[in-house]
């Protein structure tokens, strides 16, 4: 199959300038993109063919020999891009990596850089850390200062951070040429990714530190202080900006996220800002009316009056006893849900004066005794 000219496939006069050939270039590859051309199986074939004329016309040493000997200039296979690094993957003349030549060529700017060029990226910020802290409500109360182990990772002492054997200078990465990154198709975009090999740092080390593993930072527990405020909950974040993981190599460290979980407390449950406790009172105070004292979250003890007549279940609300809001003004309250308690362990004369208080009960209260009296014939046929 004999090739076309060079300058016919783009559509221009021979010899045409070099912003005329890109135009032209431009043009074509527009005109040939995969989305205009999903039912045209010619576009492929044609885009290669532009893309072959591209690579040769544009670069002024080709477009001289090209323009004095036509194709023989070229024969023995001569025809894709050449200089392009090696280790991108990608074989040469598939259509997206070709596609995606020209994307470089036409948008390389919009890339990140030209290929060439420094964008070497040595230093790396840390990570950021998570640490769980569990407090109890008391603290969550009052609000606490903590001393915590962090896990975290420090310049290696061995190699002063190079990550090289014996403080050695690491070497240019193979995989990107000391760029960092790659260049990668998807389709007939490029993206760019952090290099595999050397993550990104554009080095690599042929002897790797032993005390790091050429990683020029080791791990190290580190006691940090730290002020956990009143009125935290489960889930509440705590942001230490810097205290993370150290930087790779000189970068600035992460932040360090300290994550609260407050326990559960044997006798308060809390709601937001309100906390609730269930108070046992004996019967008689139930009845007759009374004085208690009942536990506060603040070590405390506070009285509650408790009217006479008062059932199972009954609510009080003490006023600015519960939590305090977190970073804010303002107190919630305590609400205490009483439970009478019956008496056990009856002595002969206690049970006498509660018989004597049941048939008195009968003079105030007819209607309730005879309802128990329905009750237990009820059950009393049940079971016989
Ligand atoms: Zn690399
Ligand atoms: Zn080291």
């Amino acid at each position: 199959m004999s090739k076309r000219d060079y300058y016919d496939v783009l559509g221009i006069k021979k010899g045409a300038a070099a912003d005329e050939i890109k135009k032209a270039y431009r043009t074509k590859a527009k005109e040939l993109h995969p989305d205009r051309n999903a039912d045209n199986p010619k576009a492929e074939d044609q885009f290669k063919e532009a893309n072959e004329a591209y690579e040769v016309l544009k670069d002024a040493d080709k477009k001289a020999a090209y323009d004095r000997y036509g194709h023989a200039a070229f024969e023995g296979g001569m025809g894709g891009g050449g200089g392009r690094p090696s280790g991108f993957g990608g074989g040469q003349g598939d259509f997206a990596s070709a596609f995606s030549d020209v994307f470089d060529d036409l948008f390389g700017d919009m890339m990140g850089g030209g290929r060439g060029g420094g964008g070497r990226q040595r230093a790396s910020r840390g990570a950021d850390l998570r640490y769980n802290l569990r407090v109890t409500l008391e603290d969550a109360y009052a609000g606490i200062q903590k001393t915590i182990q962090v896990p975290t990772s420090v310049q290696c002492g061995s190699c002063t951070g190079s990550g090289a054997e014996g403080g050695a200078e690491p070497t240019t990465c193979p995989t990107c040429s000391g760029m960092g990154k790659v260049r990668a198709t998807q389709g007939f975009f490029t993206v760019e990714r952090t290099c595999p090999t050397c993550s990104g740092l554009g080095q690599t080390i042929k002897n790797p530190c032993k005390e790091c593993s050429g990683a020029g930072r080791v791990h190290k527990e580190r006691a940090l202080s730290v002020n956990i405020p009143k009125g935290v909950e489960t889930g509440t974040r705590i942001r230490l900006a810097g205290e993370g993981e150290a930087g790779l190599r000189g970068g600035p460290p992460g932040d360090l996220y300290i994550f609260i979980e407050v326990a559960q407390h044997e006798l308060f449950e809390r709601d937001g800002v309100h906390l609730h406790c269930r108070v046992p009172v004996s019967m008689i105070v139930a009845a007759l009316g009374g004085n208690i004292e009942v536990p506060t979250i603040d070590g405390g003890r506070s009285r509650v009056a408790i009217p006479n007549g008062s059932q199972s279940g009954r609510q009080m609300r003490l006023r600015a006893k519960g939590m305090p809001a977190l970073r804010g003004a303002g107190q919630g309250d305590m609400f205490i849900e009483l439970a009478v308690e019956t008496p056990v362990n009856l002595t002969s004369r206690q049970k006498d004066l509660l018989r004597e208080f049941e048939d008195l009960s009968e003079d105030n209260n007819p209607e309730s005794k005879s309802f128990f009296k329905s009750v237990k014939g009820f059950w009393d046929s049940m079971k016989g």
